[in-house]
């Protein structure tokens, strides 16, 4: 008998999330996602697709067999990655990015000019994830497993010197981040704009689950006033000794704006 899975399942397609997480959107499926071993949620739209309870699968949508990579969720279900890799660094697979192609089309990004301009790396993303925690929200953190060690020690390090360090955002998928430039595009923002804030889908680093947005208690999230904070001397005192780095300095090289909120867990991704 299988056991809740205890990390985040990565498929093209779709996540694998463990039970007791993800909640509904109505009561009716809410008890069965309390008490499901895994939860499959749609990567494209979140859509919570089905449920992985003991006495078998519930599908929460209708036409379960005809959804896009269903059957390598199943498999990942069956087989969860980390049980078929050692626990180290290296044996975390990037998935192939197969979604990409579409998402940047979508978007109008030309994904080779957009990767010649800004210097970024692929970031490809990781076949599962650790959890790491909870961000400032109260959601789930999921970071790639050694990332998610190293956070935790970093978050242990500063309360010792009594700062209080809170995750805002850490791993997030191709689509997720599609999904922000879509909703800054529908108000009406240029492309070129948005892209200066955020990465195109498949290049930010948050895709590797290294990368975490980093805030302290009562202040805003994702400002450059964090680089004021009693958090922010700690980390640059502190950080690079525990393995993590500013990315976004000022003056970039890859056309990001200077972001003193954004850290990550080793070396850029070219040094890899
Ligand atoms: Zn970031």
């Amino acid at each position: 008998m299988r056991g809740r899975l205890a990390i985040l399942a990565n498929t093209p397609d779709i996540e694998l999330w463990p039970g007791g997480i993800l909640r509904a959107r109505g009561n009716r499926d809410a008890r069965a996602l309390a008490r499901a071993r895994a939860v499959l949620r749609r990567k494209r739209d979140g859509a919570l697709l089905a449920a992985d309870l003991p006495e078998g699968l519930l599908p929460l949508v209708p036409r379960l067999a005809g959804e896009p990579g269903i059957d390598a969720a199943l498999e990942a279900l069956e087989h969860p990655p980390h049980r078929a890799t050692r626990d180290g660094i290296d044996a975390v697979p990037g998935l192939p990015p197969t979604r990409l192609p579409t998402l940047l089309a979508a978007l109008g990004i030309d994904g080779e000019a957009y990767a010649a301009r800004t210097g970024l790396a692929l970031e490809p993303e990781p076949a599962w994830l650790a959890p790491a925690g909870h961000d400032r929200y109260r959601r789930a953190l999921w970071l790639r497993v050694d990332a998610a060690r190293a956070w935790r020690t970093l978050v242990a390090a500063a309360a010792r010197d009594g700062i209080t360090l809170e995750a805002v955002s850490g791993y997030r998928s191709h689509d997720y981040q599609a999904g922000i430039i879509e909703r800054k595009l529908a108000r009406g923002l240029e492309l070129d704009d948005i892209l200066a804030d955020n990465a195109a889908p498949g290049w930010s680093e948050h895709h590797s689950g290294r990368a975490v947005d980093i805030s302290a208690p009562g202040e805003p999230s994702a400002e450059e006033s964090f680089e004021a904070t009693p958090a922010f001397a700690w980390l640059q005192a502190n950080a690079g000794a525990i393995g993590f780095t500013m990315s976004y300095p000022r003056a970039n090289p890859h056309g990001i704006v200077y972001e003193p909120w954004h850290w990550r867990f080793g070396g850029t991704a070219r040094d890899d």
